[in-house]
């Protein structure tokens, strides 16, 4: 899709411009030493912009002495600002950051107000040649918005569609845009509708393209590859972030490996494919388990979702890291990977669905040590949707869709949520797993 082009610091976005790839630290930003030391180790490892989350104005600080330590090194990685709830912070960010990210969903509570502290922002970002990105996530819509469109993927389209033309009438263009979800199938959605609506517009902004709250290992992977390669192949996307519950760096072998894929620079390693009806039988002679996995999901991902395919099979063989060939043929591996892209494409649910957040640096507790408890004690509960979030700033708004969540408060407390209610707080991190556990066992009871 041809769009606008944007600068952020030395980078471009959109145009003809190679796919960005994106990544953002889990540290806290006050801690300025740790954070400087994981941008250090996201630039090494290929990630060429870097966002930070702000939760205060006193971080506003802390980010520019990052910004200016990175400097003294000599990685000019463009740095983002990542903002919730607070115009103020980001009118003040927007002096500091090469890029701010705000949320329309919590710019501000009252729309006309919002508009106002928006034309102040965009003053800023003119005046310090600062990018924005209009980030939306469908389980943080406004009120506002969903009391005109539900909770929808259209109801996404429009607040973004709405928040452009403020940009517009703001004269500015140096913005990108991103209407993210966990559930692909609303997330594919929201872009599709997002790109005719823009190109109806005729003013076409690069895109950021991301599955929020994917979760971690093989499936957070599989999640994040269905969802971003369905959009990326049908050229909508110019920057991209994998947002996985585990240490940020992990994050960029799947990235860049979409980025090259979509850019052109790499191949599936799948060597023939035969399609009967509706199903596809698939051999492959990848070079790792990993490199397998991702070209299944992106040759797969979105056949399954447009339901152009009902059923895949995974054949032929990928080599292991001692350079032995492991044959796929009727393997649990194969059937493992069948049964993790049917569910990431929404086509088939064999165990319960997961959100979890990448954590950042509002996260006050072990997030990746506690989801891997929480999945390993809730496997059995298929078709259950169960997440686990960082912060309860953000936490709650996000988990759209999910029937049960934990959500860590800070101060080693935690909170638990059905649906969107809270139903327990404050408690002790260390009994919360299994008051959770038991909260589930005790309302399936009550429902049996
Ligand atoms: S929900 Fe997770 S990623 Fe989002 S702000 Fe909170 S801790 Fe950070």
């Amino acid at each position: 899709m041809k769009t606008l082009t944007v600068k952020v610091g030395k980078l471009t976005i959109g145009s003809d411009a190679p796919i960005v790839v994106q990544t953002m630290c889990n540290t806290h930003t006050a801690d300025v030493d740790a954070s400087v030391a994981q941008c250090i180790e996201l630039h090494e490892a290929g990630a060429q912009m870097i966002r930070l989350t702000v939760p205060t104005l006193k971080d506003v600080d802390n980010l520019a002495q990052i910004k200016a330590r990175l400097l003294e090194k000599g990685i000019d990685t463009p740095i983002v600002a990542d903002v919730h709830f607070s115009s103020e912070i980001a009118i003040a960010v927007a002096a500091v950051a090469d890029k701010v990210r705000i949320n329309p969903g919590n710019f501000h509570r009252d729309h006309e107000k919002a508009k106002a502290q928006f034309a102040r922002f965009i003053e800023v970002c003119k005046t310090h040649d600062t990018a924005v990105r209009i980030g939306l996530n469908h389980g943080s819509l406004g009120e506002r918005i969903t009391n005109l469109y539900g909770n929808t993927p259209q109801a996404m389209k429009e607040a973004a569609m709405e928040w452009l033309e403020m940009c517009i009438d703001n004269d500015f263009y140096n913005v990108v845009v991103s209407l993210k979800a966990s559930n692909t199938l609303v997330m594919v959605e929201a872009y599709r509708l997002l790109a005719s609506a823009m190109k109806e517009r005729g003013v076409v902004f690069p895109v950021h393209i991301g599955v929020t709250e994917a979760g971690n290992g093989d499936a957070g992977r599989i999640k994040s590859i269905v969802g971003t390669s369905t959009v990326l192949s049908e050229g909508i996307g110019d920057t991209i972030r994998v947002s996985l519950t585990e240490p940020p760096v992990n994050e960029l072998p799947v990235a860049c490996y979409l980025a090259d894929r979509y850019d052109g620079k790499l191949h599936s390693s799948m060597v023939s494919v035969k399609i009967e009806g509706k199903k596809a039988t698939a051999t492959y002679c990848a070079p790792s388990r990993e490199r397998l996995l991702m070209d299944a999901a992106c040759d797969f991902g979105k056949r399954l979702m447009d339901h152009d395919l009902d059923e895949i099979e995974i054949c032929g063989s990928y080599t292991d890291e001692q350079g032995q060939e492991i044959s796929l043929d009727g393997s649990d591996y194969a059937a493992y990977l069948e049964d993790e892209i049917m569910q990431a494409a929404r086509r088939r649910f064999y165990r319960p669905e997961y959100i979890a957040c990448p954590g950042c640096g509002r996260t006050m507790y072990n997030l990746e040590s506690t989801f891997n408890t929480v999945k390993e004690r809730t496997s059995h509960l298929k078709g259950m949707v169960i997440a686990v979030m960082g912060c309860i700033v953000n936490g709650p708004g996000e988990m759209a869709d999910a029937d049960w969540g934990y959500v860590g408060e800070g101060n080693h407390k935690v909170s638990i949520y059905k649906k969107k209610t809270p139903i327990l707080k404050h408690i002790p991190e260390e009994e919360a797993i299994d008051q959770l556990i038991a909260l589930i066992e005790k309302d399936k009871e009550n429902q049996a």
